[in-house]
């Protein structure tokens, strides 16, 4: 397979798809994807939620701007609903009780409740383990498969071709391009963006450039029966304020997570059973209750830059080379943002209506800041 394009983007996550989709309308743009599906990573893996008060400051800023195009994305876009309200309950035993109000004041739109309150909502949590909570009601569960294929079709309605099992394992500037070499093809394109995920810094060693320093960290999940004769429809995503453990409800069952994050080599990640049984024992710990059976496990690589900020720009040390990578714990939460940023930094177009905010991290999220540093 041979192949040029305005634009190629590497790697078919929620970032790749959504920064393509965007991008596809100034131009030809062209995906490839290592795996035969998109999304077998970090994306397939997620716990799908989208909480407006996880994160920095930056990342808050980028989850707030997508939040209208979640809430409400265009007909064009999706018909289907995607994003469904769920409440998101910080909790925090007396021990806990500093990170609580440092949190309160970073995120002065979340609501102090009271553990009796919180009790009521979420009735398994033991008796005396809660000193205090807040709640944030921005909160819901994503449909992250809709918001996918959403973004996919408007991908190829533009005009975008996507590559799978197209492996990229060489890249070369030459004469003002990129020719990127895959498992079966070679494709030329002025500006790659590398939304690689885990493999971000891999991809910038293939094109001569040390990485940033983004590291993936895996994450644990599993899915346990609810309690009996409850439901569970209802309650809140319950996060353990210093993220020692969170948990919600998940199309009938409950997910549960140690909210491990141990660094690892970007891989096909999954569960080590220390993680599974710290993740069981955190929650028997935080409501009384015996998990009898696991009745489904999986892990992902959430990737990190070091100041725990997306990394998206353009990399002043060579041309045509930009970043989408660093989303860690946010991604799917931020996608709709990021992409308009993106779109916004390699078309020179402005991001509109709710999404014009973006432009303001610009600085704050650029390769350059870590180019001092590697
Ligand atoms: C357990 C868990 C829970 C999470 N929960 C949430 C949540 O509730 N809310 C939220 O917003 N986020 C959550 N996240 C984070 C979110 O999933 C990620 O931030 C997001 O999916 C990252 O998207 P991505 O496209 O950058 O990475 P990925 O989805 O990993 O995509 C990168 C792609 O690049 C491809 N690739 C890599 N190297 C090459 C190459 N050489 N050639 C071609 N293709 C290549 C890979 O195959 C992969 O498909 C969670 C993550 C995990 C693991």
């Amino acid at each position: 397979m041979r192949d040029s394009a305005d634009i190629i983007v590497i790697g078919a996550g929620i970032a790749g798809v959504s920064a393509a989709a965007e991008l596809a309308a100034y131009g030809s743009v062209m995906l490839l994807e290592m795996e035969s599906l998109p999304a077998y990573h970090a994306t397939g893996r997620s716990a799908a939620f989208f909480a407006p008060a996880y994160g920095n400051q930056v990342v808050r800023g980028i989850t707030a701007a997508s939040e209208h195009f979640y809430r409400s994305p265009p007909a064009e876009f999706c018909e289907q609903q995607l994003i469904r309200p769920r409440d998101c309950l910080f909790i925090a035993r007396e021990d806990q009780l500093a990170s609580l109000q440092a949190m309160q004041r970073d995120n002065p739109l979340l609501q102090a409740i009271s553990a009796a309150t919180a009790y009521q909502q979420v009735p398994i949590l033991a008796p005396h383990y809660l000193a205090a909570a807040m709640r944030d009601d921005r909160g819901g569960d994503l449909d992250v498969d809709a918001v996918l294929q959403a973004y996919l079709r408007l991908f190829r309605r533009r005009g975008g071709h996507l590559a799978t099992r197209q492996r990229v394992r060489a890249m070369q500037w030459h004469q003002d391009c990129w020719r990127v070499q895959s498992d079966t093809g070679s494709f030329s394109a002025a500006v790659v963006v590398n939304a690689a995920g885990a493999w971000a810094d891999g991809i910038a060693a293939l094109a001569g450039l040390s990485g940033l320093g983004i590291v993936p960290m895996r994450r644990t999940v599993l899915l346990i029966d609810p309690p009996e004769n409850v439901d569970i429809s209802c309650w809140p995503l319950v996060l353990d304020v210093d993220e020692e453990f969170y948990f919600k409800p998940d199309a009938g069952q409950l997910l549960i997570s140690p909210a491990d994050e141990s660094p690892s080599a970007p891989c096909d990640a999954q569960p080590e059973e220390l993680d599974v049984a710290i993740a069981v024992d955190r929650f028997e710990k935080a409501t009384g209750l015996d998990v009898g059976r696991v009745n489904h496990r999986w892990a992902g690589l959430r990737s990190f830059a070091d100041d725990r900020t997306f990394v998206v720009g353009f990399d002043p040390r060579a041309e045509g080379f930009f970043w989408l990578a660093g989303q860690g714990g946010y991604g799917v939460q931020s996608a709709p943002g990021l992409a308009q940023l993106t779109m916004s930094l390699v078309t020179g177009s402005r991001p509109v209506g709710a999404f014009a905010t973006v432009l303001d991290y610009r600085d704050e999220v650029a390769p350059d800041r870590l180019i001092a540093q590697s």
